[in-house]
């Protein structure tokens, strides 16, 4: 009992290290740094349930409503904390533009410089926004997530820089944290967890989380900080991981040299942590699948406008998976519970609902001109 107040409910919430640090293999808790990141809600979807995994329920995790609008700040209080607690002064990232956002935040939380490698134009702009408002030295490079990625861990080693990328272990620390959430706001383990997966770090936490849950570790289900123990009835959890078609590595199972897809965030095409996410599926007996541009963009639209869940559109590749499975028969919905872990906010991409085919309606300054652009 580390701390037997972390999580008593009526405490403010003071992010995930003040929560649930006790389980968490870091080091620097002590010294948190924090953007009160987590706690976000878990949301139950019946008009997409509906149409989508018919006879079962459908939750998602809104992950869009941590700090910096992405779940990568789960992992960024962990590994930040981590690297100021080693003496770093500076961290550096490649990204595809939400780590980007979240390093630059914590960096500046933390008083520390942030360095971030970008893909040159490919990154959605609300991403690139916000890396330049907290005060990153942004660097577009000529080249992929994957080249920029490369560069990064060359840099590892250099006295004073700490890599931030999910290669590093303390980001998986924090982000296993949602698997213990889910548990908790639903009261046992899902059926399915669907996700997409880019470099795969996610979909590998998780996996942690529920096994660590599972094990009675973890400060969720069985919290022996506060002794609410309540072993889920559940087994564990089967996992469906999504990739983007033209940037899918692990279902090719080779590289991708030029990964493409509009669904930018999970643009990768040597995933760090593939092997790992292959393992979970399988351990998980569960699924891995590609989805098309038309697929995601599909369930993009569909999240937002029958439940009011803006997400981005690289988030909902885990319902286009599920959406895929069921229809090919490969997922039996019915008495089912599942989870698709929406991994950023939609707002973070604006100019992938202006291209999506989204109108403007246009009226004259008068009362019968509004009226009847609302009838039509
Ligand atoms: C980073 C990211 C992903 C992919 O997560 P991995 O851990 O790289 O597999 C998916 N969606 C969004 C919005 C992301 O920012």
């Amino acid at each position: 009992m580390m701390n037997p107040q972390s999580c008593t409910p009526s405490e403010p919430y003071r992010g995930l290290i003040h929560r649930y640090g006790f389980r968490l293999d870091i080091e620097g808790k002590e010294s948190p740094i924090t953007l009160h990141e987590g706690n976000t809600p878990l949301i139950e979807t019946p008009r997409l349930a509906d149409r989508i995994v018919p006879g079962g329920r459908l939750f998602v995790k809104y992950e869009g409503l941590n700090p910096t609008g992405s779940f990568k700040d789960r992992g960024m209080t962990t590994a930040m904390t981590q690297a100021v607690h080693e003496g770093a002064k500076a961290v550096i990232c490649a990204s595809t533009g939400n780590t980007a956002a979240s390093a630059a935040a914590y960096a500046a939380r933390a008083g520390i410089t942030c360095a971030v490698l970008i893909p040159n134009g490919n990154v959605a702009l609300g991403k690139l926004a916000g890396a330049l408002a907290y005060g990153a030295k942004v660097i577009a490079i000529d080249g992929s997530f994957d080249d920029g990625l490369r560069i990064v861990r060359e840099l590892e080693g250099v006295s004073g820089l700490a890599v931030v990328n999910s290669v590093n272990p303390a980001r998986l620390q924090g982000q296993k944290t949602a698997a213990w959430e889910v548990c908790d706001q639903l009261g046992d383990f899902p059926d399915w967890l669907c996700l997409p997966v880019g470099n795969a770090g996610n979909i590998s936490a998780y996996w942690m989380g529920f096994q660590e849950c599972q094990a009675g570790k973890c400060g969720g289900l069985d919290c022996q900080a506060c002794g609410r123990v309540r072993a889920p009835e559940r087994g564990l959890p089967r996992l469906l991981g999504a990739q983007a078609a033209g940037a899918a590595p692990l279902v090719l199972g080779h590289p991708v040299a030029k990964p493409e897809t509009k669904a930018t965030a999970i643009r990768i095409g040597n995933p760090a942590r593939g092997d790992q996410a292959l393992r979970a599926i399988a351990e998980s007996n569960g699924h891995l699948c590609a989805v098309t541009d038309e697929e995601i963009f599909q369930a993009y639209g569909k999240v937002a406008k029958a439940e009011g869940v803006f997400c981005e559109p690289s988030s909902a590749a885990g319902i286009a998976g599920l959406r895929q499975a069921v229809k090919e028969g490969k997922i039996d919905p019915k008495g089912k519970t599942f989870v698709c872990v929406l991994t950023g906010h939609g707002m973070k991409d604006p100019d992938s609902v202006l291209s999506s085919g989204a109108q403007i309606h246009k009226a004259a300054a008068d009362m019968a001109s509004v009226l009847k652009e609302i009838e039509r």
